[in-house]
């Protein structure tokens, strides 16, 4: 007999209708023949009163006294919810985080799972009652209750899914699913019938609205698909299914996303040499910033430009950081501009497919859109633009990949042939140890790629479209592409294609970027790419920090870098390659899943 966890939202559970059709849901799945644990949110803005309520005493509540408070509304939820399907005639338990066995580290408000134990609950299950385990709470080493962060009840029901080895995880909601984008921005949006752990953690700000992306990440490492449904039409509507398949296998881009309130910081004159890099993130991981979309450029002359991405709101405190460290490293000029939105399309598709990056230029060129900022990964590209024309550019990439229509070959649910195969059981054990670890899969060292750099590229719309349409009419495939615009608003692009196609890239490139007004094109086949990639890149800072360092100590220049949420790419010089796997191997020894 399969368990399955089944979720529900704040919404879902708002008053005592919504609790009894919940419970009748969990009933019925009960009487299909499965052992049931459901995962309750408080109810309806309950969190948010007691949120309120602590505001009206205090501006700086403490974070041990918070958690007790905000905790007490999964307790309402769960109680009732028990007398709910006792009423209805089933047998039920509710259970608090701490009675389950739920146990954090003790960074109150914002805890970790450090491990759950399934004995109570397995006894239960087996005893014939629906399990009520209370969303978003855990408890520390001595005792304390914990949370684990606003939205956390998601992260709770996937946990509890990989613990149990769950046959499924669903959770209900108000949403009816994922869509292909935010369907409050684009009219057209479409409701996906599936999409991939990894997918959604790259749309991260599209998937933050429907789902915790801690939980999303959980689901990826202990192989949970997760299916998403609106509980206000529960049995009829299909929802989204998040697993390791996408919806469409042919299709490049399966969702696109904005993340609308970023700022731009740049440093021009920074010296080219091993080091630099480690001491600018550190200096940012030090005052807790998450840095995004990080581009380094091609230095000339011993300089380099740096430049990343920054939540808009932590803009003061990143340029108090960054002017300190212009200070250590000498005549470095910083600019900033703070109205940016990112935009991003993202597919697992896109990673065997020419011709991708350069449709969404096309796309931004044909309205007159310009790039300041380029970043990829291996199923995402990232475009920096000005934020009055962020929606716009939101909805001429939606259009230009026709998300709004549903693909034709969509891949039939349970088709996991393509996929890569869930950890075996024995794996999920171990795996445990470390529930919320950051999680490295692997570290990389690719040898295949030329780099190709246009140098002095205007800072006008639709250069971009055209450089990338001349090399995908070669059907030439670009990996990695960097482009950063600095002080001067002249901006270089770089970017990566394997080494046998590097000379013939650079032919077709060099005329495009003469009539374009850039300057001189140049490549370079004496090149490595280092990457490093897993799950928890985003919400773990410091990765960034780790990499650079263990480079720098080493000696080792990084000459490009492009990051996004799950991977963080850097050039080297080919020569230095090998010893730069083997200091990144060495540096993430204990993460390396
Ligand atoms: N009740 C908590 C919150 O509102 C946890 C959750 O709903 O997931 O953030
Ligand atoms: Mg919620």
């Amino acid at each position: 007999m399969g368990i399955i966890v089944q979720k529900f939202g704040g919404t879902s559970v708002a008053d005592a209708d919504k609790i009894l059709a919940a419970a009748r849901k969990a009933i019925r799945t009960q009487q299909q023949g499965h052992q049931v644990v459901m995962v309750v949110s408080a109810m309806g803005k309950n969190t948010d009163v007691l949120v309120d309520l602590a505001g009206q005493l205090t501006s700086k509540p403490p974070a041990r006294e918070m958690d007790m408070l905000l905790s007490t509304g999964e307790q309402v939820s769960v109680a009732l919810m028990a007398m709910a399907i006792n009423e209805l005639g089933s047998k039920a338990v509710s259970l608090t985080g701490g009675q389950i066995g739920i146990k954090t580290d003790s960074s109150h408000t914002k805890a970790r799972i450090q491990s759950i134990s399934t004995e109570r609950l397995r006894k239960h299950l087996d005893d014939g009652h629906i399990v009520i385990a209370a969303g978003f709470q855990g408890i520390d080493e001595d005792f304390n209750i914990t949370t684990l962060g606003r939205g956390g009840s998601d992260t709770t029901a996937v946990a509890l899914a990989a613990v149990l080895q769950a046959d499924a995880c669903e959770i209900y909601t108000d949403v009816d699913g994922v869509f292909t984008t935010d369907p409050r921005i684009v009219a057209e949006a479409r409701k996906m019938d599936r999409v991939s752990h990894d997918e959604i953690l790259e749309l991260a700000s599209m998937g933050a609205g429907v789902m915790h992306s801690r939980s999303i990440e959980f689901g990826k490492k202990f192989g949970v698909p997760i299916h998403v449904c609106n509980s206000a039409s529960f049995s009829d509507e299909p929802g989204t299914v998040i697993d390791l398949l996408p919806e469409s296998i042919d299709r490049p881009v399966s969702g696109v996303a904005l993340t609308k309130n970023e700022a731009w910081i740049s440093l021009a004159n920074v010296p080219d040499q091993p080091g630099t890099m480690d001491t600018l993130f550190s200096k940012l991981g030090g005052v807790n910033v998450a840095v995004d979309m990080i581009v380094q450029n091609v230095g000339k002359g011993g300089k380099a430009e740096v430049s990343f991405t920054v939540l808009e709101s932590d803009l003061p405190a990143t340029l108090n950081a960054v002017n300190d460290v212009a200070n250590e490293l000498g005549d470095i000029e910083i600019t900033s501009e703070a109205n940016v939105s990112k935009v991003s399309i993202v597919g697992l598709g896109m990673a065997t497919q020419t011709g991708v990056a350069d449709r969404m230029f096309r796309a931004f060129a044909d309205e007159g859109i310009n790039i300041l900022a380029i970043t990829t990964s291996q199923i995402k590209v990232s475009a920096l633009v000005r934020r009055e024309q962020a929606m716009q550019a939101l909805r001429a990439v939606h259009s230009e990949f026709q998300l709004d229509k549903p693909p034709k070959d969509r891949v039939s649910f349970g088709d996991k042939s393509a996929a890569v195969q869930p950890p075996s059981p024995i794996d999920v054990v171990a795996r445990l140890q470390r529930m919320e670890d950051l999680t490295i899969d692997d570290i990389q060292l690719d040898e295949s790629q030329g780099r190709i750099t246009v140098s002095h590229v205007p800072d006008t719309p639709g250069i971009a479209a055209e450089i990338f349409e001349a090399v995908a009419a070669e059907n030439i495939m670009v990996d990695m592409i960097v482009q950063g615009t600095g002080r001067d608003g002249m901006a270089n692009i770089s970017f990566t294609v394997p080494k046998e196609s590097v000379s013939a890239a650079t032919e077709v490139v060099r005329p495009v970027a003469a009539n374009l007004e850039c300057g001189p094109v140049t490549h370079d086949k004496q090149i490595a790419i280092l990457s490093v990639f897993g799950i928890g890149i985003r919400t773990h800072t410091g990765v960034g920090v780790r990499m650079f360092q263990a480079l720098s100590r080493t000696g080792i220049n990084v000459e490009m870098v492009s990051s996004s949420e799950m991977r963080v790419n850097v050039v080297v010089s080919a020569d230095r390659g090998q010893a730069g796997l083997k200091a990144l191997q060495a540096a993430f020894d204990d993460v390396i899943g």
